[in-house]
């Protein structure tokens, strides 16, 4: 067996089992809602690596840099027009009109002026786009997204000041904690902000966060492999 023959098998094998993992984790939370969305994280990877998931049929997937996604993506779209794309990464204003041409949802709403430079963009190209806010949860200094208790006003900006369709929140805990208290605080506050989608969850913790409500899991190394270092911005 060649090497390419080894690593195509493994990412089927590998996405056979996050698959089952996910469907276990949500019958434990609940049999009647529907499975969560695995959002496969390509950043970093190679087209020929996301195209051993797009033949396995899986259609969402997510980016974390606009430059790198509107290197890869658009043949792949030509090829597979259904894909879904969400960034899950830091939008800058300057790159919104860029962003606007290949992904379908933004995750990473953390501010007025991304909120007001979105509306403005769309309200241009007609495009039909989803957003989850970010939330800092932690409230790290260092770390993007709207204070906690910021986000019900936010969302309530976010829908009628700029008419953005907010559909959820999105969270990255803080590193090195335990997340569960941290995904149950999310799930609690999209209650009171009324939204119904949770975007938590990564590699490491996928599990946890849909036993605890996780409609959207953002799965890059236990689907691909390790990333080789992100390039340099
Ligand atoms: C890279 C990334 C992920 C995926 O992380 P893994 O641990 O590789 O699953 C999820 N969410 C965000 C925001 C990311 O940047």
């Amino acid at each position: 067996m060649t090497f390419e023959q080894l690593s195509e098998q493994t990412t089927e094998q590998n996405y056979k089992l996050i698959c089952s993992r996910v469907k276990k984790a949500h019958d434990r939370f609940d049999t009647d809602t529907s499975l969560p969305t695995i959002i496969a994280v390509s950043k970093t990877q190679s087209s020929e690596k996301i195209e051993q998931l797009l033949d396995l049929n899986h259609r969402v997937f997510g980016e974390n840099r606009v430059q790198e996604a509107l290197g890869k993506w658009p043949d792949l779209i030509e090829k597979y027009p259904d894909v879904e794309l969400h960034l899950i990464g830091p939008l800058q204003t300057n790159k919104v009109k860029d962003a606007l041409k290949i992904f379908n949802t933004i995750q990473s709403l953390d501010r007025e002026k991304l909120a007001k430079a979105l509306a403005q963009e769309i309200e241009k190209t007609k495009k039909n786009i989803n957003c989850f806010v970010q939330i800092n949860l932690g409230q790290e200094e260092q770390k993007a997204g709207i204070e906690p208790e910021s986000a019900l006003d936010f969302v309530k900006n976010c829908r009628e000041e700029y008419g953005l369709n907010i559909i959820g929140l999105m969270c990255i805990p803080p590193f090195g904690e335990a997340a569960g208290p941290y995904f149950a605080q999310l799930k609690l506050l999209a209650e009171q902000v009324e939204v119904k989608n949770l975007s938590m969850g990564m590699s490491a913790d996928f599990e946890t966060a849909i036993e605890m409500g996780a409609t959207h899991v953002r799965v890059g190394t236990a689907l691909f492999g390790t990333r080789s270092l992100p390039l340099a911005k």
